[in-house]
Parts: structure tokens; C-alpha cells; sequence
């Protein structure tokens, strides 16, 4: 008989690997495979992360002083290590989040060429100078690093995420907290490992394990946090923002969407449907940028349905292990519900399954949280499940009579992150574009952001400056504006 210890992580603390003060633990298991124990990660206190915060927040005084172009020169150490294990955190993550493998890896790779951008943004911190009113003067504006910055992180892109907040934070001479989500902390600790290795000063980046309401709460409402980056669901975000106003700190929210996918005059329907498929169910859906709603002419619609359905039939639900598999399980019991929660929700509704609707059984289903992938149609736009996000394999399916209406069906929803239309007609395209509030639009391609552009969403989707692109300067510096008498 084996008998298997199950390994025990830390947090990371001013450049040490420590217990909780609590000591306690929780586990994390294989969506896949309940039975597979990923790990025992820390419980960790409102002391740890004000030990984490005052730690940071000493290693700022040094940090801020480093030099932008030095900064950056450990950043690019830590993305030659990054791109050596990208293949080990694709396995750490499709075992503790679910996605395929090649999915997984992919994740990686984006960080890995994300992340050249923002080690190149260091020298690119730029300020302005004007002509001063007075002689004699230099009137100027220079950018400073806020702070210590606090990164709470969602478990549906467990690598990119936390990339996307500690090292632009970094470059811009700031230090981080990571608080990553219960469910995916062990992307989170090989990122760790790396920063390690890759020697940036202790104090600079930290991470600290344990339940959003506790850990993530305190992290936000400590005074010494001059930044929250989060990413995550509207309520929380709503919570979040609510908390960080009272300190006046800074918040960049990147948060949840209902976004749809117009096809409108469109010749080529299969093609369409090929795209907003792929838009939809990678990452068995659990994207914030997935297309959750098409809406779609009437004179369209059936052939449009037809595609889509042919398509989705071709998934192949599985262990993300699994070389065949396209799509994995979501990612906890939870989420496994909810959906369910919303399947009864359409039917009450008057919607029609199309396709899926159900948890899959039998076999290796048996053992992790597979849901089929789902088309929903008769859809109207009053309904809860043409307004709130589902966050799974789930795709519905509105008509509409004419373009007009397309576009006051995309609009009427809380969210706007982002928006896509297929058309032939270029005008309709144009009017997309200025009348669809959304922060990101796509005319005819799903809906893939591009890692030097700016990300983020407008309404109840997000609220700071956007993430990614240049735009992340505005976050992670304050502007200083000096004047300098230097000749009377
Ligand atoms: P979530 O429940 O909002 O959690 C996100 C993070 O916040 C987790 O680390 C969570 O910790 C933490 N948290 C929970 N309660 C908190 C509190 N009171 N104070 C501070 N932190 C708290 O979101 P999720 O379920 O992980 O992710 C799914 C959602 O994220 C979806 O709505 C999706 O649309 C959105 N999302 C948006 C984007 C975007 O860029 N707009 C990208 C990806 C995902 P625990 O894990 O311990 O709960
Ligand atoms: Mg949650």
C-alpha cells in the first residue's frame, strides 16, 4: 500500500515562505477529479497581510528609487524563467482550474509575451513639460509610484492575471500583495517561485493565501494600500470599491460582462458561427470577455442555429489532461450549480435547451464537474438569463427584426466589456462602434484583446483606468507637477 502526504504551501512573505499565523489550512482539489489533492494551502489571518503590507511597504522606499530601466532588467530575468516553465505552470493550472492543457500553456505563453510590453513601458513612464508662464522657470510633470499595490486576482486565468497586476506594478517602481483566489493558489506560489529566483528584493512582491472576505477585505481597507487592482465579479468589485473609497485609494475593476455577438447582413453564417463559438466556450465559458448572447436577424437565424449547433456538438468534454479534450470541467461544485440553477431558470423562463443543459455523468464525469455545452434560443431580452452573467458553457440565442434593435438589445444589460458584430456592411460595423456602450468592440472577429492594447469594460463591467496596455501608467504612478525657478 502507497500512502501519499499532501504537499503543504506557504505564502510569501518579504522574500520567506511561511505558515499562516492561523496554521490553518485548506485543500485544493482537481475540478477534473475531485479525488486528486492538488494541495494544502494557508488559511491566512488579518495579521499576515498586515505583516505582507508593511513589508511591502518598507520595500517601496528602496524599490521606488531603483532605476525605471534596472527595474526592468529584473522583470526580463523573470520572464526568461517564466518562458522556461511555462509547461509546468500549464499543468499546475489545468490541474487546479480545469482548462485543457493546451489551453493551459497558452495562458503562459500570453504572459510571456505580455509581459516583454510591460518590461518595455519602465522607459516609458513619461511626463510632460510645457513652457512655463514665467522666465526663468521649468514647468514640468514627472510620474511617481503610488504605493504598495494589492492584486486580487480571480481563479479563471490564474497565470495571466496576477502577471497583469504585480509586474506592471513592479515596472512602475511600486510593490505588490497577491491575494489569488481560493480556488487556484498554485499558479499563484510557482509565480512566486520565480519572482524568487529571478532575485527581485524581498518586500518587492507578496503573496497571501486565503478567503476573499477575510484576506482580500483587510488587504483593501489597510491604509498602507494605495492601489487595488481586482479582478473578479461585479458584487465584489462593488464591495471593494465601496471599501477603497474611504482611504481614497486608487481602484482599477475589471469585472464581469454580458457580452454579445451581433450577426447582422452577414454572407458567410458559417464562418460566424465558427467564431462566436469560439468566443464562447473557451475556457468552458468562464471568460469575462466570453460571448454570452447572440443576437441575431430573424431572416438569419435558423441557418445561424444550425451552425452553431453542428459546432458545439464537436466539443469534447474532458480531463484537460486528456490530449483530446477541448473542453474541461468548470471550475468548483459551485459553479456546477449555479448553472444548473440557471438551466431551471430558463425553462421557467419559456426558453428552449437546444442543446446540453444537464451535468454529465457516468465514467470519469462521475468523479469532477463536467457540464455540457449549451445553446439556449427563444430567448427574449427581459429575461434573467438574457441579462445576468452565466459563467459557463451556456449560449443564448435572441432574434431580433432589424439592426436597430440589435443594438438596443446589446445595450440593454448592466455590463459593458466587450461587444462583437458580424456584418457586411461596413456602415453597420461604424454605427456598432459609436453607439454599443462597451469598452472594447470587435467587427467581424470574436471577441480576442491583443496584449499591448488597452483592456477594460464601461457600466457595472469596470471602473479605473484600463488594464494591459499603456493606459496601466495611470494606475500603478500619480502625477507630480514641479515647477523649477532656475534663473531669476
Ligand atoms: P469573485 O468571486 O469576485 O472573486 C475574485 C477575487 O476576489 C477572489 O480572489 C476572491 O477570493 C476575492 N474576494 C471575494 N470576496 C472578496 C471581498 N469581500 N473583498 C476582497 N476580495 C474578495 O470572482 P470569481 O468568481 O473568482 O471570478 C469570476 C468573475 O470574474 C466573473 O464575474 C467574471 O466575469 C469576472 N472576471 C472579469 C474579468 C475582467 O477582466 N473584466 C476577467 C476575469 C474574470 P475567493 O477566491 O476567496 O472568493
Ligand atoms: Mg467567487
Amino acid at each position: 500500500m502507497t500512502t501519499t502526504t499532501t504537499k503543504q504551501y506557504l505564502n510569501y512573505i518579504n522574500g520567506e515562505w511561511i505558515t499562516s499565523s492561523s496554521k490553518e489550512t485548506y485543500e485544493v482539489t482537481n475540478p477534473a477529479n475531485v479525488e486528486e489533492v492538488i494541495g494544502e494551502f494557508p488559511l491566512s489571518t488579518e495579521s499576515d497581510v498586515e505583516k505582507a503590507v508593511n513589508d511591502a511597504h518598507n520595500a517601496f522606499q528602496e524599490w521606488r528609487k531603483v532605476p525605471a530601466s534596472e527595474r526592468a532588467s529584473y522583470i526580463y530575468r523573470f520572464i526568461e524563467l517564466l518562458d522556461e516553465n511555462r509547461e509546468r505552470l500549464g499543468e499546475a493550472l489545468c490541474k487546479e482550474q480545469g482548462k485543457p492543457l493546451k489551453e493551459a500553456i497558452s495562458e503562459a505563453t500570453r504572459g510571456v509575451n505580455e509581459m516583454r510590453f510591460v518590461a518595455g513601458e519602465a522607459v516609458r513612464l513619461d511626463g510632460q513639460t510645457l513652457p512655463s508662464d514665467r522666465r526663468g522657470v521649468l514647468a514640468m510633470s514627472t510620474r511617481v509610484p503610488i504605493g504598495v499595490v494589492a492584486a486580487v486576482t480571480p481563479w479563471n486565468f490564474p497565470v495571466l492575471t496576477p502577471l497583469r497586476k504585480i509586474v506592471p506594478a513592479l515596472v512602475a517602481g511600486c510593490t505588490a500583495v497577491l491575494k489569488p483566489a481560493t480556488d487556484t493558489p498554485l499558479t499563484s506560489v510557482i509565480l512566486m517561485e520565480l519572482f524568487e529566483k529571478a532575485g527581485l528584493p524581498q518586500g518587492t512582491v507578496n503573496m497571501v493565501i486565503g478567503k476573499g472576505r477575510k484576506v482580500g477585505d483587510t488587504l483593501v481597507s489597510n491604509p498602507l494600500v494605495k492601489g487595488v487592482s481586482f479582478t473578479g465579479s461585479t458584487q465584489v468589485g462593488r464591495s471593494i470599491y465601496e471599501t477603497a473609497s474611504k482611504n481614497f485609494t486608487k481602484v482599477q475593476l475589471e469585472l464581469g460582462g454580458k457580452n454579445p455577438g451581433v450577426v447582422a447582413e452577414y454572407s458567410d453564417l458559417k464562418d460566424a458561427a465558427n467564431q462566436i463559438v469560439g468566443a464562447a466556450y473557451t475556457n468552458a465559458g468562464q471568460r469575462c470577455t466570453s460571448i454570452s448572447r447572440v443576437v441575431v436577424l430573424d431572416k438569419h437565424a435558423d441557418e445561424l442555429e444550425k451552425h452553431i449547433v453542428e459546432n458545439v456538438k464537436e466539443f469534447k468534454v474532458g480531463n484537460g489532461l486528456d490530449s483530446e479534450t477541448t473542453i474541461g470541467p468548470v471550475v468548483s461544485e459551485n459553479a456546477l450549480n449555479e448553472l444548473l440553477e440557471y438551466m431551471d431558470i430558463a425553462k421557467q423562463e419559456g426558453a428552449q435547451i437546444l442543446l446540453g443543459g444537464r451535468r454529465l455523468t457516468g465514467g470519469i464525469y462521475d468523479k469532477g464537474y463536467y457540464f455540457e455545452p449549451t445553446v439556449i434560443n427563444n430567448v427574449t431580452q427581459d429575461m434573467r438569463i438574457a441579462k445576468e452573467e452565466i459563467f459557463g458553457p451556456v449560449l443564448i440565442i435572441l432574434r431580433v427584426s432589424s439592426f436597430e434593435e440589435a443594438v438596443e438589445v446589446c445595450n440593454n444589460t448592466e455590463y459593458g466589456l466587450t461587444a462583437s458584430i458580424f456584418t457586411d456592411k461596413m456602415e453597420w460595423g461604424y454605427a456598432f462602434m459609436e453607439d454599443v456602450e462597451s469598452g472594447m468592440i470587435h467587427v467581424n472577429n470574436g471577441t480576442n484583446s491583443e496584449g499591448h492594447m488597452p483592456f477594460g469594460g464601461v457600466k457595472n463591467s469596470g471602473v479605473g483606468p484600463y488594464s494591459i496596455g499603456g493606459t496601466n501608467k495611470d494606475f500603478y504612478t500619480d502625477l507630480k507637477v514641479s515647477y523649477i525657478q532656475h534663473n531669476k
